[in-house]
């Protein structure tokens, strides 16, 4: 059985301290993340609990680590900026979000401290697992995860206020537009292996829905099927 962690723990010490994770948070908004909301849902989120505890002493270095199975935990800078450009276009209450790659279920948390309701796809069943568990041990009860295929989206729970992608693909599928409400937004990294662009979808006043670069990223590829 999964115990809910103490506040201690969570807390963390050293290198996985308050005072490790606010210099991090500096650093993020050093590169020009500047939403306040966004860096205090990080600062108060313990990164260093959503990977191996052998890499746990580096959970608060502005790098991706991986996370077994070939699959990384994203670096803390790209995580506060897909979720800065996401943010800005939810409703302030009620808002339902939608990813795809929960990968460690960091990016997910993050969410679940701004959303209503966080909803998560991960297609390697062994991640989800381990998701799954730390969204308990936490004490997260406004994220659901689902293992399965990301190209389907979630369409039970749809229109989504927002869509977060987080494995990189040439094109994102066009069922997660059909999944997205009519002023909802959606951020993913578009590309191929070799490094993407981060791209937000946002309708523009004619309700037109505009593609719009932010910056270069290098995520891990959105595949197909389930493992
Ligand atoms: N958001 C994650 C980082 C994700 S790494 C975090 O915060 O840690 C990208 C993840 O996307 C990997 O775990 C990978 O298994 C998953 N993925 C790739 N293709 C997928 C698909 N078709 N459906 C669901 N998940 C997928």
């Amino acid at each position: 059985m999964l115990r809910r962690l103490t506040e201690a723990e969570i807390a963390g010490v050293g290198m996985t301290s308050q005072r490790t994770r606010d210099r991090l948070i500096d650093r993020v908004r050093a590169k020009g993340v500047c939403d306040e909301r966004v860096l205090e849902t990080m600062r108060r989120t313990p990164r260093h609990l959503f990977m191996d505890e052998a890499l746990a002493s580096r959970a608060y270095e502005d790098v991706s680590l991986p996370i077994g199975h070939g699959q990384t935990i994203s670096q803390p800078f790209v995580v506060a900026r897909m979720t800065e450009l996401l943010v800005e276009c939810l409703p302030r209450r009620g808002a339902r979000v939608l990813e795809i790659g929960t990968g460690s279920g960091y990016q997910a948390a993050v969410l679940a401290g701004l959303a209503e309701t966080v909803y998560t796809i991960e297609r390697v069943r062994a991640l989800a697992e381990r998701a799954h568990g730390r969204f308990r041990q936490l004490g997260l009860r406004n994220v659901q995860l689902r293992h399965g295929d990301g190209h389907e989206g979630w369409p039970g729970e749809a229109p989504f206020d927002g869509i977060i992608v987080t494995a990189a693909r040439a094109q994102v599928p066009a069922e997660l537009f059909a999944q997205l409400a009519a002023h909802g937004c959606l951020v993913a990294p578009v590309g191929g292996s070799g490094g993407q662009e981060l791209v937000r979808y946002a309708p523009d006043e004619e309700g037109a829905r505009q593609a719009r670069v932010h910056d270069l990223v290098s995520f891990v590829p959105f595949v197909d099927g389930r493992a």
